[in-house]
């Protein structure tokens, strides 16, 4: 049986955060079609062209955490959406310059394992 303790978690770190030399792993490039999957319940909103030229703009470095807490515990590192409400100590606090260009995500794992 599966350890209840044992949860999973989404992380990517955004096309800035990736040209800002935050990672030196390999990365990928979205397709179209997985950033309108990933972002559909955003697609009604003003940004959202934006947010989709922003997501193409170079490769981004997707990871899944394995471990407990790890939800809450990726929450709270990255922050708050909007980097200027994210505390000091946290990715989008420390390292974010807008909501627009905010480096670091977390949700969404079984769509990026299954893209198609
Ligand atoms: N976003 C934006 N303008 C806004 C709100 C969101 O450009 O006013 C972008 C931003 O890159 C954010 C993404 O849309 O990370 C997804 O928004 P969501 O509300 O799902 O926040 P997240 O889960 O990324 O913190």
């Amino acid at each position: 049986m599966a350890d209840p303790r044992c949860e999973h978690t989404f992380l990517a770190v955004k096309p800035d955060g990736v040209q800002g030399g935050l990672v030196v792993e390999s990365s990928v490039v979205l397709t179209s079609n997985l950033l309108h999957n990933h972002y559909t319940e955003l697609s009604s909103k003003i940004f959202f062209p934006g947010l989709m030229e922003y997501m193409s703009a170079g490769p981004v470095f997707a990871m899944v955490w394995e471990g407990t807490n790890v939800p809450s515990m990726g929450k709270k590192m990255l922050g708050a959406t909007k980097p200027r409400e994210s505390p000091t100590g946290t990715i989008q606090g420390d390292f974010a310059v807008d909501v627009g260009l905010n480096i670091c995500h977390g949700k969404k794992i079984a769509l990026w394992v299954n893209p198609d």
